[in-house]
C-alpha cells in the first residue's frame, strides 16, 4: 500500500512535469473508483492551468483557479507521467492530458484509490480533521504528549490516529516505536514528554529516509511500464516476528494491535 512517503515520491516525480502546463483534457474510462469520479472533473479541469502540486497527509492536489484535483492512491494505485500515444493498459482508469505530449496516467488494479474534483473554496470532508503533518515544524513531541494524556490505548494506536498526526502509516509506526525504544502496546497516556520528544524526532526520520530512498526510484512513478515503485525498505523489525533483533539479538515478538501487525523486541522497547 502507498504510505506517505511514495506518495511525496509521486508528487515529487510528477511535479515538474505539471506545474505551468494546461491540461488538453481528460480522459476517463473507468469511473467506479472508491467514489465515482465525478463528472465535473473533466470539465472544470480541462483548458486549466496547473499551477502547483501539493500533498496533504496521502492526498495529492492538482491546483488550478477553477479548482483542484483531488486524488488518493487507495490500496494499489500508481499515478505516473507517460507519453501521448503510449499504450494504455488495464487499470488504466484516468489520463491527464497536459500541454507538450505527456500525460499524468492514474493506474488502480483494487479501485480503492479516489480521483475527485473540488470547486475553489470547497472543504472536503475527506480533508477535514486531519492532525499536522508529521514533517511539519507542529508536530513535535509536546503535541504527542499533550494529545496523549488521559489515553490508556497503546501507544502505536495513538500515533496512527490521522486526528492526532498524519500519514504515519503500519510499517513507519513500528520502526519509529522500535528507534524510540516505547513498546507498542505501552498506553499513550504513560509515555513520558522526553520519550515522546524522542519518539517525534524518529517518526520523522523514519518518513524522511524512506522519501530519500524513494527519490532513486522515481524513475518508477514516471517511466511507462505502469509498476508502481513502492519502496524496498531497510527495516528493522516490521515484518521481521520471531527474527534476531538488529539491536541486541533477542528474538522480535510479534503481536497484534487494532488489526495492525505489531513487532518489538523485548529488551530494547519498554
Ligand atoms: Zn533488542
Amino acid at each position: 500500500m502507498p504510505e506517505l512517503p511514495e506518495v511525496e515520491t509521486t508528487r515529487r516525480g510528477v511535479e515538474p512535469f505539471c506545474r505551468g502546463r494546461a491540461v488538453r483534457a481528460v480522459i476517463v474510462r473507468e469511473p467506479r473508483l472508491r467514489w465515482p469520479v465525478p463528472d465535473t472533473l473533466a470539465t472544470g479541469m480541462a483548458g486549466q492551468i496547473i499551477l502547483a502540486v501539493e500533498r496533504r497527509a496521502k492526498y495529492l492536489l492538482f491546483q488550478t483557479a477553477a479548482g483542484i484535483a483531488l486524488v488518493h492512491l487507495g490500496m494499489s494505485g500508481s499515478l505516473r507521467v507517460v507519453r501521448r500515444g503510449d499504450p494504455v493498459a488495464r487499470h488504466d482508469h484516468v489520463d491527464v492530458a497536459l500541454a507538450g505530449g505527456h500525460s499524468l496516467r492514474f493506474n488502480d488494479p483494487r479501485r480503492f484509490g479516489c480521483f475527485l474534483w473540488l470547486a475553489p473554496g470547497e472543504r472536503h470532508p475527506l480533508l477535514a480533521n486531519l492532525g499536522p503533518e508529521p514533517l511539519s515544524p507542529e508536530f513535535d513531541g509536546q503535541l504527542l504528549y499533550r494529545r496523549s494524556r488521559g489515553r490508556r490505548g497503546p501507544v502505536k494506536n495513538f500515533i496512527m490516529d490521522a486526528r492526532v498526526v498524519v500519514g504515519v502509516g503500519n510499517i513507519y509506526a513500528n520502526e519509529a516505536l522500535f528507534l524510540a525504544g516505547i513498546r507498542p502496546d505501552r498506553a499513550a497516556g504513560r509515555v513520558s514528554a522526553a520519550r515522546y520528544e524522542c519518539l517525534s524526532q524518529c517518526i520523522k526520520q523514519v518518513l524522511t529516509s524512506a522519501i530519500e530512498q524513494g527519490g532513486t526510484t522515481l524513475r518508477d512513478f514516471v517511466g511507462g511500464d505502469g509498476k508502481p515503485g513502492y519502496f524496498a525498505r531497510h527495516l528493522h523489525v516490521y515484518g521481521r516476528g520471531g527474527q534476531p533483533c538488529t539491536c541486541c539479538g533477542s528474538q522480535l515478538r510479534a503481536c497484534r494491535l487494532g488489526q495492525r501487525g505489531s513487532v518489538y523486541c523485548v529488551a530494547c522497547q519498554r
